[in-house]
């Protein structure tokens, strides 16, 4: 079966259009979060998909810019709210450090986009209404204000005051734009009255003003002839936005609406994000903890409508954990858990994937203005996107979290650790740190640094721990040392590669000492890490250092 990413694309391509536009487009009310940005995810894999299908596609993304602020967004002060009302293109940086509002927070987002593959067109709300692209819908609107009405009235309780027109000056006082009224109009100029006491005239080709919503919706998918959007499900309620845009769409602009594709917000911890409350999460906050793909699969593994929670906390070690299984399964690096899921993963995979741009071919024609460094470098950007097809190196991250608390941020190191404790997938295994290529160590330390961030930024206490370089002042009851000494000597008389095996012999020392399980890694967690509990034990003794861990069992320094 397809994937609903595939579905949608199949069904575009066979419409009579010569090429399609995606558009997504965000409120800039303050930091793009992976709720407000799915729809710039979806977009682009449609958009993807397009090209994949040989259909011809462009994904573009409309700010929307130019709508009032409505709250003052996290983590702004209070005294933000002097600019309630006001669009947010006249809205100034909050820090200064960039030429907008706008700017300030769109930012965040565009820095991400090339490592999330995603490839778009940009454009600004307040810049199309600049430019007049949005002129002769104005002027169409106007004269058609009546019908409008009638539109929005089907699907309103209380109707509309008879003078109302679909559009909304901005104040010349107070610069507010959801507090004037638009009562009547004599060509492109247009008359109002604000709350602020103001009466005046505005001349829609100033460009400071602005279509209602659902109006100018409907207006900028004919502007850029857009045949597919994805939005919110706010928009996708009956009667809500989309409904009445597509009536708009067709009955004003004669212009057939774009293929709908709704999805549900994604809760954070249970709670909904508020950009105004500081609850959310961004997608450069989720490249700090994991890889690019990894938010992907997050977001395709299941149907947009289908509810989503995410959380970084302790729960985030089993996404990762998901995600490397279905990758490993698209590599035909490990077995799926059957085949329905083996062709369920694949695809959910393949969606997800990033091709980033080769720089290296693109360039070709002006290959000549490179210089040799230059070169290099593009060959090296397209060996790291590719890497012959191959896996991208991630050992398991939950293992990671053990063994770099152990080693640091110590890559051989880790390696080993790894190594000795059968944790590496099928192409690995049989490799010395060595053997790695270039491509295979990035990923390698993308990683340890992800695992560097979590356990830093969200990583519960208990996962927490530190080896003792000394032995910790703790009581250990003579019978536990006993214990202690006998797994010195287990561990000195063999090699053990495999925990499971050691997990079976300590058992058998543990038995013959008379204790309880419990106690008797109390013992080991308490002598080592100076606590009482720790990582699972025989994995845990496998990635410590050999002579050091039989000394310390010994309580020799
Ligand atoms: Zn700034
Ligand atoms: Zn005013």
């Amino acid at each position: 079966m397809d994937h609903w990413i595939e579905r949608i694309a199949k069904e575009l391509k066979e419409w009579n259009v010569e090429k399609h536009v995606i558009a997504s487009g965000t409120s800039i009310s303050g930091s793009i979060h992976i709720g407000n940005s799915c729809d710039v995810f979806i977009a682009n894999a449609v958009g993807k998909k397009l090209r994949e299908l040989g259909a011809e596609s462009e994904t573009i993304w409309i700010a929307d810019d130019h709508d009032p602020l409505r709250k003052v967004p996290f983590p702004l002060p209070e005294s933000y709210d002097e600019y309630l009302g006001m669009p947010y293109s006249n809205i100034p940086c909050p820090d200064g450090c960039c030429s907008s509002f706008v700017e300030h927070f769109e930012k965040p987002l565009f820095d991400v986009l090339d490592d999330f593959g995603i490839e778009l067109t940009p454009k600004s709300g307040f810049q199309m209404y600049k430019d007049g692209l949005y002129d002769d819908y104005i002027r169409t609107s106007l004269e058609n204000s009546e019908k409008i009405r009638e539109i929005f009235n089907k699907f309103r309780e209380h109707p509309l005051a008879s003078d109302w027109l679909p559009y909304n000056p901005i104040c010349e006082k107070c610069g507010r734009v959801n507090t004037t009224f638009a009562y009547d109009f004599d060509g492109d100029i247009v008359k109002y009255r604000c709350d602020c006491g103001f009466d005046g005239e505005m001349d829609i080709k100033s460009g400071n003003g602005k279509l209602t919503w659902r109006v100018e919706w409907a207006a900028r998918w004919k502007i850029f002839s857009v045949t597919c959007e994805p939005f919110g499900k706010d928009h996708a309620a009956s009667g809500g936005s989309y409904d009445v845009s597509k009536i708009i769409s067709k009955e004003i602009f004669n212009y057939d609406a774009p293929y709908p594709v709704a999805y549900e917000w994604i809760t954070l911890d249970g709670d909904a994000m508020s950009k105004s409350q500081g609850v959310f999460f961004t997608p450069k906050q989720w490249l700090a903890i994991g890889p690019a793909e990894s938010l992907n699969y997050f977001i395709f593994r299941s149907k947009p409508m289908k509810h989503k929670d995410f959380s970084p906390k302790m729960v985030f070690l089993d996404l990762i954990d998901q995600f490397d299984k279905v990758e490993k399964v698209y590599f035909d690096e490990e077995e799926a858990p059957s085949e329905k899921e083996d062709k369920k993963f694949k695809k959910i995979y393949e969606i997800s994937k990033i091709n980033k741009k080769s720089t290296y071919c693109n360039d070709l024609d002006n290959k000549s203005d490179l210089n040799n460094e230059n070169i290099n470098n593009n060959e090296n950007i397209n060996e790291n996107t590719n890497n012959n097809g191959n896996i991208p190196f991630r050992p398991p991250y939950r293992f990671i979290v053990v063994a770099y608390q152990i080693v640091g941020n110590d890559l051989e190191k880790i390696f080993e650790i790894l190594k000795k404790n059968s944790q590496l997938s099928k192409s690995f295994k049989e490799k010395e740190f060595s053997n790695l290529n270039n491509v295979d160590l990035e990923n390698f330390q993308n990683r340890v640094n992800n695992v560097i961030n979590w356990l830093d930024i969200y990583g519960p206490k208990f996962v927490k721990f530190q080896v003792m370089k000394k032995i910790p002042r703790v009581e250990i009851p003579d019978n536990q040392k006993s214990f202690l000494n006998d797994l010195a000597s287990l561990l000195e008389s063999k090699d053990f590669n495999d925990a499971t095996q050691l997990h079976d012999e300590m058992y058998e020392v543990i038995h013959k000492h008379d204790l309880k399980p419990q106690k008797a890694f109390q013992a080991i967690y308490k002598l080592i890490l100076g606590q009482k509990q720790g990582p699972k034990a025989a994995s845990f003794l496998l990635s410590l250092d050999k002579d050091f861990l039989i000394k310390r069992l010994r309580f020799e320094e």
